[in-house]
């Protein structure tokens, strides 16, 4: 039994059974069985079951929006954009994937024709961040290919999943198509991945776990798709609007408490703008409302458990030692709200005076804290950027769009909002690059990597080639 805990208020708002190996077979053998119909359904009635959910997304978009909010303890205006979203992704698969086809290549003799086939069955593990976001993602597109799906949600936040797997059934999905399975990553998860009849693992999650999967995979020769960690750069350059940089880059970090991927972690400012830039920050920062979460006027809600808010209050003594100061924050707030008095809140924290290779600026601490780092040059202000093993995001700040186009090039990683901290188009890649993952999500990309090409070559000329 796992217990689910809303961590705004630590009340109780589950007990659910978790599944063992032999639960995580029987779902595998389920979806195996399942395959060979649903990939026999055309594109355009597996998009129009797609449609369907879409819409029940639409329907109880209020109705989930709130169980994520509770489950994570994140500010219900968040989840509510959260859960548009996916309803957004089943509509943009269902749009594409009627689409989606192969090539005629023609060839001496011959010709070459390319099939984008589904893989079987794919297994899908998935974070406690954005628990619904995520699962749709991978969700989307790899029922539209005609996959059929196991899915592993985190133990703490397994309640939307569950919710959209019933709504999976109710939009007509055939049954044994979606299998929601909820338990421990170390048995389910690592289940699946070494699973002989699970053909590819979407993963997304940490770069410790990112690493197990690679390495339970090898055995099967499985194909894997790995979202991992980041700490990603928000770098100022002195030309740029300051008080719209400084404005936006609370949200770029704090925003979900920090514990977002993109998390703009490390902000690196143009030294001659340096004391502007942090005054504004701060000023900025202070004006964050940490509280209840279904309060619409939060802006930071709770962090996910009692043990990760822990985690990341070691990292603020940590720069305390490493040399850092705290410009502000760095506490648990003294009074939320009578309701979320059991929370595990924490405010949003600005530590500046570290060394670009200090552990808190090299490490994915995935809460509430920021740094603020000068930097001298263009050159200096890549090569920071640069100094971590993630590559996942970035943003940066210019009104120089040679600087931008420039620097843009140079920073290692996946996605790099110039002039904005946020704007994620579901047509756009999304992945990382060095230890921030293999892959990308979104769309074309996930189409690709939800199918194999196989290639029919035939011979029709009668002359010998
Ligand atoms: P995690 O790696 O601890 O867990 C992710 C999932 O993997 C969970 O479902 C977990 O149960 C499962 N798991 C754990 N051990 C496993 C094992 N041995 N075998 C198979 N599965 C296992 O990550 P988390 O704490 O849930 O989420 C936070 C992390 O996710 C952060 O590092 C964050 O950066 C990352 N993340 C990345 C992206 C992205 O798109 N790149 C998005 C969101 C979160
Ligand atoms: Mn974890």
């Amino acid at each position: 039994m796992s217990t689910v805990v809303n961590p705004a208020t630590e009340e109780t708002l589950a007990e659910i059974e978790s599944a063992g190996v032999e639960e995580t077979d029987a779902a595998v053998a389920r979806a195996k069985a399942a395959f060979p119909a649903w990939r026999a359904v055309s594109p355009t009635d597996r998009a129009r079951l797609l449609r369907r959910l879409a819409t029940l997304v639409e329907e109880h978009h209020e109705e989930l929006s709130r169980i994520e909010s509770r489950n994570v303890g994140k500010p219900i205006g968040g989840a509510r954009g959260e859960v548009g979203m996916v309803a957004h992704v089943f509509h943009f698969y269902a749009g594409a994937v009627d689409k989606h086809h192969g090539e005629t290549i023609p060839v001496a003799g011959g010709v070459d024709l390319t099939f984008r086939e589904p893989l079987g069955v794919v297994g899908l593990i998935t974070p406690w961040n954005f628990p619904l976001n995520i699962a749709s993602w991978k969700l989307g597109p790899a029922l539209a290919c005609g996959n059929t799906v196991v899915l592993k949600p985190a133990e703490l936040t397994p309640l939307s999943t569950m919710r959209l797997g019933e709504l999976a059934l109710e939009a007509g999905i055939p049954e044994g198509v979606v299998n929601i399975v909820v338990g421990k990553g170390s048995v389910v998860g690592q289940r699946l991945i070494e699973h002989p009849d699970v053909a590819k693992i979407g993963f997304t999650g940490s770069t410790e776990v990112g690493q197990q999967v690679m390495r339970g995979a090898a055995g099967t020769i499985k194909r894997v798709t790995l979202e991992l960690g980041g700490k990603s750069a928000n770098v100022i350059f002195a030309d740029a609007d300051l008080e719209k940089a400084a404005a936006a880059a609370p949200y770029a970090v704090f925003d979900n408490a920090g514990q977002d991927c993109c998390a703009r972690s490390r902000v690196l400012v143009e030294r001659s703008a340096y004391d502007r830039f942090a005054e504004l920050f701060v000023a900025a920062t202070r004006k964050l409302k940490v509280g209840d979460p279904l309060d619409p006027a939060t802006d930071q809600g709770a962090l996910i458990s009692k043990g990760h808010l822990e985690k990341v209050q070691s990292y603020i003594r940590l720069a305390k030692e490493e040399g850092g100061h705290i410009l502000c924050g760095g506490n648990v707030p003294d009074s939320v709200c009578e309701r979320c008095r059991n929370g595990y809140f924490l405010q949003p924290t600005v530590i500046v005076d570290l060394d670009v290779n200090c552990r808190v600026n090299q490490e994915e601490i995935f809460g509430p804290v920021v740094t603020i780092t000068p930097f001298r040059t263009e050159e200096e202000a890549v090569c920071y950027a640069n100094a971590t093993p993630f590559g996942l995001s970035a943003s940066l700040w210019t009104n120089d769009l040679a600087r931008a186009h420039r620097v843009a090039e140079r920073i290692d990683c996946g996605t790099i909002w110039v002039n904005c901290w946020l704007l994620r188009d579901l047509r756009t890649p999304f992945g990382g690059m060095k230890n921030s993952g293999i892959g990308r999500e979104g769309g074309d990309e996930a189409l690709r990597f939800f199918t194999e090409p196989k290639t029919v070559c035939i011979k029709y000329s009668t002359e010998r080639t």
